[in-house]
């Protein structure tokens, strides 16, 4: 594959399960933001409606829900501190603590923060890694454009 995103070099990851990353800290704000496809894909696996979990939001496109986070600034689906909905969790909960900004011209760059307490911790990240975040993105994407068009 060509290169097509750039990516952090020496950067070290370990999710801690610390859930920290589910909900709002003393110092940050989280938005959890949905695509349509995933907000469908969500309420189809729990037989919810979207509006149950979900707010509409615009100025975020393509994301166009904002997870509910009704107790405690912590996301709807957090359970004693484990996520009920996994396996089909939101592309930028499989992302965290990085993210993908667009360059234009088909190029884009990884990113991460530092409040992550995973960040540092054993082991190094390769390539791979990315790659697979890269191709999930992908494949998101495609399936909500996918959605998109059959809805409107
Ligand atoms: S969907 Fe799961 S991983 Fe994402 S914020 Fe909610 S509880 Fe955390």
């Amino acid at each position: 594959m060509t290169d097509l995103f750039e990516y952090p070099k020496h950067v070290s990851f370990n999710c801690s399960l610390c859930a920290r990353c589910c909900g709002d800290t003393e110092d940050r704000v989280r938005q959890i933001l949905l695509l349509q496809m995933e907000a469908q894909r969500i309420s189809n696996a729990t037989g919810l409606g979207i509006e149950k979990f979900a707010t509409k939001v615009s100025g975020s496109e393509p994301y166009i829900y904002r997870m509910r986070k009704p107790v405690d600034g912590k996301c709807f689906f957090l359970k004693e501190s484990r996520c009920t909905i996994y396996s089909i969790r939101p592309l930028i909960c499989r992302f965290y603590p990085f993210q993908l900004k667009n360059l234009g011209n088909n190029r884009y760059v990884f990113s991460y923060t530092n409040k992550c307490l995973g960040i540092g911790k054993d082991p190094q990240l390769t390539r791979d890694f990315f790659e697979n975040l890269f191709n999930q993105f992908t494949k998101a994407f495609e399936e909500n454009s996918e959605t998109t068009q059959e809805t409107t």
